[in-house]
């Protein structure tokens, strides 16, 4: 059996590895790129190692810990993160009885009144859905102001299975018990080399099978054989070669459209701003929000917070995610820190910015719509498996795509096991 393996992410580098401990050995990992790891790579820069975002490793899977942890030695850190909103910081993940007490009254009635007085409405989008469970006062303080800001759409336009996924509480009184995953408190992260270091560790053991700066151009069924003919274009030339299988983390509206089924689904792009500072920390967290919509930045990670290694003393490297791009340039972001008080703006050494063009899957009204339509693309195409977190069109971090690659790759020997089907190539 000969299979590709599209993009050399945390999905392409564990499928790939999944595969030839099940001695499958005719696997060929494309990726476009120069370097392995998608957006879970690192990068070093003024000694700091330096991740796309904050990334921490969290699962209930013990399986996956055990695993991923007997690979890279990781440490056990404690959580220490905070929301900046209304000119105050507050807990992280949002606990309202904290916001009841921090922003009385005027915000605090509102948010109790709201809650109070609720009425039920069918749960169409995602504002419906909050304002159900936790009423308007909250929405409009935290939910819709963050929620538009990383997809770009007004909140009653978001498909309400976001929803779902990212607030895993029943209401206020499950928010302020702070039960579910929701509210890990403790992570871990690789003790060197930044996290990017889970996807070198795994890249080393598949080396040979990987074909970097190589990108798929093309994909298209071939009837002789029921495989596919990948195109790909390396070092200026294009090429095409035969698989039986195919193993895609490639977003799943370019794959769509190369199988011809137009999709309406959009990605969020991100900015991702390095600041380094001229001081040994900014604050005590590993990352924190700014909620509020008239601020550009969603996130801001410091680097230092998460190594626990010796590190350059004086000076700290802090990242801010902005989905807001149309808003953005450096100076603002600078602006926007010093202005909330978390720097001043002649503290700032050297900026650096990288660009993640596909982070976050939006989760637009028409989503389920959408998803039934890429389940009968699938059906259609049995040989190709979707992996990751944009092939999958779903936010999902890095040990639930082991988890996934780890699952298609059953799917793919299984048939090969079975004697009967010696034949399929599947
Ligand atoms: C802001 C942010 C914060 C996050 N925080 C966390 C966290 O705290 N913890 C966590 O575990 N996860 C986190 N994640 C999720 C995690 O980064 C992703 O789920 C994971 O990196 C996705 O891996 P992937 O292999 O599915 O896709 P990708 O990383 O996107 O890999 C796909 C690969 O395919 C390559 N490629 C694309 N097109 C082509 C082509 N045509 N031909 C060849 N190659 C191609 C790309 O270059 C890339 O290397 C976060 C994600 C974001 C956006």
């Amino acid at each position: 059996m000969k299979v590709a393996i599209l993009g050399a992410g945390v999905s392409g580098l564990s499928s790939a590895r999944f595969l030839l401990q099940n001695q499958i050995r005719d696997v060929h990992v494309f990726e476009a790129e120069n370097r392995v790891g998608g957006m879970a790579r690192s990068f070093e820069w003024h000694g700091f190692n330096c991740d796309l975002a904050p990334h921490r490793f969290f699962t209930e899977n013990a399986e996956t810990l055990k695993e991923i942890t007997s690979l890279v030695p990781m440490r056990r850190v404690r959580r220490q993160s905070s929301i900046f909103v209304g000119g105050r910081w507050i807990q992280d993940p949002v606990n309202a009885a904290e916001v009841v007490v921090k922003f009385f009254p005027g915000r605090s009635f509102s948010i109790v009144w709201h809650y109070l007085f609720r009425r039920q409405r069918p749960e169409d989008n995602f504002e419906q859905m909050v304002l159900n469970k936790f009423g308007k006062g909250l929405h409009e303080f935290f939910f819709r102001p963050y929620s538009e800001k990383l997809f770009g759409i007004p909140a009653d336009q978001i498909s309400p299975v976001w929803g779902r996924k990212k607030i895993r509480v029943g209401g206020l009184r499950d928010m302020i018990m702070r039960k579910t995953r929701l509210y890990f408190r403790e992570f871990y992260y690789p003790r060197k080399g930044g996290y990017g270091s889970i996807c070198d560790r795994l890249y080393e053991d598949v080396r040979d099978n990987v074909r970097l700066n190589t990108r798929i151009v093309n994909v298209r069924p071939d009837p002789a054989t029921g495989g596919y003919v990948c195109r790909f274009e390396h070092g200026g030339t294009t090429s095409e070669e035969t698989f039986d299988v195919i193993v895609s983390s490639l977003p799943i509206t370019q794959m769509a459209t190369y199988l011809g089924v137009p999709l309406t689904l959009k990605f969020r792009p991100a900015k991702i701003v390095y600041l380094l500072i001229d001081r040994e920390r900014v604050t005590e967290n590993h990352w924190f929000y700014f909620a509020d919509d008239h601020i550009s930045i969603n996130r801001v990670a410091e680097f230092r917070h998460f190594a626990g290694a010796s590190l350059p003393a004086g000076r700290t490297v802090i990242c801010c995610e902005i989905t807001q791009t149309e808003r953005f340039s450096i100076e603002r972001t600078i602006n926007e820190l010093a202005t909330a008080g978390v720097i001043r703006k002649d503290e700032v050494l050297d900026s650096r910015v990288e660009e993640m063009p596909f982070a976050y899957p939006v989760y637009h009204l028409d989503y389920e719509e959408q998803m039934q339509k890429v389940r009968e693309m699938e059906a259609l195409h049995p040989r190709i498996h979707h992996v990751g977190r944009n092939a999958r069109f779903v936010h999902r971090d890095l040990d639930e795509l082991y988890e996934d690659a780890r699952q298609a790759v059953q799917r793919i020997i299984a048939p090969a096991q079975e004697p009967a089907s010696a034949a399929d190539p599947r």
